[in-house]
C-alpha cells in the first residue's frame, strides 16, 4: 500500500501522513513508546518492513539476524493484510518501559483478524523500542 504525504495519517491522529508518522519513518526518533507504536502500525500498512526491522527489540521472538527471511516475512504479512484502522485503548508511561495497549483493525481475505494487544515497549540508546505483546480481550 502507498498513500500520499497530503492523506491522513493510517493511525488515526487526523493529522497528515507528513505531519504524523512519516517523521519517523524519514528517520527521526519517537519520543514516547505511543508515537513509536502509531508509527509501526504505519509502517506495517505500508509494509516499511526496514522501520519494523530498525524498532523491533532484540528480545522479541521474530527477531533475527537475517534481514532477508524476516524482510519476507513481514512482506508476506502487510501484503495479505488490509490495515483499517487502529484505536489506543490505554497507555502507561515509564521512564525505561512503557505500556500500550491497542486494538488494530484488520482484514485478511476479507475476514475480520482484528486484535486487542497489550504491547510492551523499552528504552535503549534514549531510542523506543517494541519488545513484545499479550493478546487481550477487549476491555481488561
Ligand atoms: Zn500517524
Amino acid at each position: 500500500m502507498k498513500i500520499s504525504p497530503n492523506t491522513p495519517c493510517l493511525c488515526n491522529s487526523k493529522k497528515k501522513y507528513k505531519h504524523c508518522c512519516k517523521i519517523y519513518h524519514n528517520g527521526a526518533k519517537a519520543k514516547t513508546a505511543e508515537i513509536l507504536m502509531r508509527s509501526r502500525f504505519v509502517a506495517f500498512a505500508l509494509n516499511l518492513s526496514k522501520y519494523i526491522i530498525k524498532t523491533t527489540h532484540t528480545l522479541n521472538k521474530d527477531y533475527t539476524s537475517n534481514i532477508s527471511s524476516w524482510t519476507k516475512d513481514i512482506e508476506l504479512f502487510t501484503l495479505n493484510t488490509k490495515f483499517n484502522n487502529l484505536k489506543i485503548i490505554k497507555v502507561i508511561n515509564g521512564e525505561k518501559e512503557s505500556y500500550i495497549t491497542f486494538i488494530a483493525f484488520l482484514e485478511q481475505n476479507d475476514e475480520d483478524i482484528s486484535f486487542c494487544e497489550k504491547s510492551r515497549f523499552l528504552k535503549e540508546n534514549n531510542e523506543w523500542l517494541y519488545v513484545d505483546g499479550i493478546f487481550i480481550e477487549e476491555g481488561k
